[in-house]
């Protein structure tokens, strides 16, 4: 066993091809289960295990169970079914019978399955036409009286990556931890710790994991909530806590502008909004504007249900930077949301003197060099954009404050890289993220540790919660006649067509067929349709139309998530809402209950349902509250859906599960307090669980 006291810290980064064996093309394999270093290779962490070390009787099989038998073949025919196959029927002591099934078979495989050979098979049960079956199971020939030899320890099944195989990856990891046990791996978790916890140290840990005795608990493993499991989730969590910690520190060391609260512009801002703040948007505009006058770069998260008014508060920072004459720049993850904003923006800030630019993608030519310009010189004093706002051409002229709506669904590389834009000599632009989709506790603990938290946790006053109601879609006519007395009663509603597959055509299409239908069915309303392959200017014009009231039924994709605001549209249908995660279904009936009348919204649903889906729209029809919706969901889906991070590498864990490991979560904090007296460490930490991939070490 490795001593724990070795110098490790080059050989901690050996790359794959130190191995033997392991060449380019093997290594290119890796890579794409995210394994570069051996040491990566023995993180890969089997995701279940096979009991090859004892014999089970053919009678106590159960369908889907994996065993060893030891039969002998009482018959084999290739029979011409659907597909030629060759089946051997084999009995053992047990005297019950199975069937073995072979798609490819050669002549010599055939010849030596012949009755009366004995043989060791290991495969799964299957429940086949006469009865048990196990297809293309591993076999071995036993030859006269000779015992099988059987595993000694549990034998462990890897995730795996196309051209790779158990076997390969196997031996891979065996000759890795032959390497471990030569070379030493640092075990960074404090001995006291380890005792405290009663966790077994890193080797004993991986050679567990790898290799399982006989006896070992596999329901517990199975469970991810063995000790060595456990001791492996909490150094992970422990490294990306420190990774993000480390990143604000980073942040933090530079200066940013200090932005005093005059309430020169601020003050008439909000004298002239129609209404005033709730309690809960004054706290957080407090906290922000605290932030903003400090010499160190704001990094706030603001969480806020659908329509708890975080623009206010975002409109309020943005004014902060203004008065102190420097620039801000709003951005959101979708061109209507970001529209939305710019309408809100120039209708609230244009009559203070304040100049609002507004970059998209479909700002092109002589506009967008003009809009580009404004913001290079400082002429525009805030700034209104999509992600456009990331590329390279667009320069502030000092950029005092960044908001962020949506934060989740760009990645902290993107946030990262606004932020870079900002940079005037050591000083950073201050940070506001916006998110509607509330996250769960346990979540922003570990993907914001690097962010302070504000909550708006109050709505508007006035507004009544929406009764949900859940329907199968063979009642449609029901819901139609809904729709028409609702719209005559001079109400509006929302019809929302939910993707089908990945593709937004098809989704479109379904909107134009879902219009055309309910043209047909309610010649007396007013209806009019959005989807995202329509032109900018033509959808702009179709949501004017809506919000004016010259229409009575908007029929859309689900592009109206974000940036609706039409107080008197009261039901909203939506179409196939299995499709949609629980944040998705959460947002877009917040389009409703913004008025004062009350809301409804119809979840229509395609009969069978799966139990998931019965779960996720009891869950909406029982509540509105956002963060049970949340947390929920997270149970539901997993933190990498929830969070939408998937796609931007955020967030992945090798090991830990932060819904499984939740309960290790405060004791991180602690543990990360303790541990920054030892940079060292820490630094080592990173490495092994981030490894090239710390997206942090560039802040
Ligand atoms: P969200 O938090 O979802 O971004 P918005 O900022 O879009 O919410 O606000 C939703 C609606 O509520 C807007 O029409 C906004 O003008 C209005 N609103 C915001 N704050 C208040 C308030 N304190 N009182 C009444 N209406 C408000
Ligand atoms: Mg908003």
């Amino acid at each position: 066993m490795a001593s724990t006291d070795m110098p490790t810290a080059a050989a901690t980064g050996a790359p794959v091809t130190e191995l033997k064996g392991v060449g380019t093309a093997l290594a290119l394999k890796l890579e794409r289960l995210d394994i570069l270093s051996v040491q990566d290779l023995i993180l890969h962490l089997p995701s279940r295990y096979q009991d090859r070390t004892r014999i089970v009787p053919i009678g106590g099989l159960k369908p889907g169970d994996e065993a060893v038998i030891e039969a002998s073949i009482r018959a084999a025919d290739v029979v011409q079914g659907r597909r030629r196959s060759l089946l051997c029927r084999v009995q053992d002591g047990s005297g019950a019978t199975l069937t073995l099934r072979f798609f490819h078979f050669n002549a010599a495989q055939k010849n030596s399955l012949r009755p009366g050979a004995r043989l060791l098979c290991f495969g799964e049960a299957r429940p086949g036409p006469a009865g048990l079956e196990m297809v293309h199971p591993e076999y071995k020939l036993l030859k006269g009286n000779g015992a099988a030899v059987m595993a000694d320890r549990l034998t462990p099944v890897y995730p795996l990556t196309e051209g790779m195989t158990q076997n390969r990856i196997r031996s891979l990891i065996t000759l890795a931890l032959e390497w471990m046990s030569r070379e030493g791996l640092e075990d960074l978790l404090p001995e006291t710790l380890l005792k405290q916890w009663k966790l077994p140290d890193l080797p004993t840990s991986l050679h567990y994991l790898h290799h399982p005795p006989v006896d070992a608990d596999q329901t517990l493993l199975l469970e991810g909530k063995h000790p060595a499991q456990r001791r492996l989730a909490m150094e992970e969590l422990l490294a990306h806590h420190l990774s993000l910690q480390k990143a604000r520190q980073q942040v933090q060391q530079q200066g940013a502008p200090v932005l005093k609260a005059t309430g020169a512009l601020s003050r008439p801002f909000l004298d002239a909004l129609p209404f005033t703040l709730t309690a809960a948007q004054l706290r957080v505009a407090r906290e922000v504007a605290r932030d903003l006058q400090k010499p160190l770069p704001m990094l706030r998260l603001v969480q806020g249900d659908v329509g708890s008014g975080k623009t206010v508060v975002a409109a309020l920072a943005a004014l902060q930077a203004v008065e102190n004459g420097l620039q801000a720049a709003v951005m959101a993850p979708t061109e209507i949301l970001a529209e939305q904003h710019y309408i809100n923006f120039s209708h609230w800030l244009e009559p203070l003197g304040i100049k609002v630019a507004w970059l998209a993608g479909k700002v092109k030519g002589k506009a967008r060099e003009a809009q580009l310009a404004a913001m290079r010189t400082g002429e525009a004093q805030v700034v209104v954009g999509t992600h456009a706002l990331f590329q390279e051409e667009v320069t502030f002229a000092d950029l005092g404050v960044v908001v962020i709506d949506e934060q989740h669904r760009f990645g902290v590389h993107q946030r990262l890289s606004l932020k870079e834009k900002g940079r005037h000599g050591t000083r950073s632009p201050h940070q506001l993220i916006m998110t509607a989709t509330p996250i769960p506790r346990t979540l922003t603990m570990s993907a914001y540790a690097d962010l302070d938290c504000s909550i708006i946790d109050e709505l508007p006053p006035g507004r009544t919660p929406v009764q949900t109601v859940v329907i199968a879609d063979s009642r449609r006519d029901q819901v139609v006649e809904r729709v028409r007395q609702a719209c005559e009663a001079g109400r509006q509603a929302y019809w929302v067509c939910t993707l089908i597959e990945e593709s937004e055509a098809l989704q479109c299409q379904a909107a134009e067929v879902a219009a055309e239908s309910l043209k047909e069915a309610l010649p007396q309303l007013r209806i009019g349709l959005v989807h995202g392959r329509m032109k900018a200017a033509e959808k702009a014009d179709i949501m004017a139309r809506f919000k004016a009231a010259e229409l009575d039924l908007l029929v859309a994709t689900t592009v109206i998530e974000v940036g609706v605001d039409v107080p008197n549209a009261s039901l909203m249908i939506i179409e196939n809402p299995e499709r949609l995660g629980l944040a998705q279904l959460h947002q877009l009936r917040g389009r409703v209950g913004r008025g004062s009348v009350e809301s409804f919204c119809v979840l229509m649903y395609h009969a069978p349902l799966s139990k998931q889906g019965r779960e996720r729209l009891g869950v909406m029809r029982e509540t509105t509250d956002g963060f049970r919706i949340a947390e929920k969901d997270l149970e539901l889906r997993g933190p990498g859906e929830v969070l939408g991070t998937r796609q931007t590498g955020l967030m992945q864990f090798r090991i830990a599960d932060l819904t499984r490991d939740a309960d290790l979560l405060p004791h991180i904090h602690q543990l990360a307090r303790e541990l920054e007296q030892l940079p060292a460490l820490n630094d080592a930490l990173i490495r092994r669980w981030l490894g090239s991939g710390d997206i942090y070490a560039q802040v």
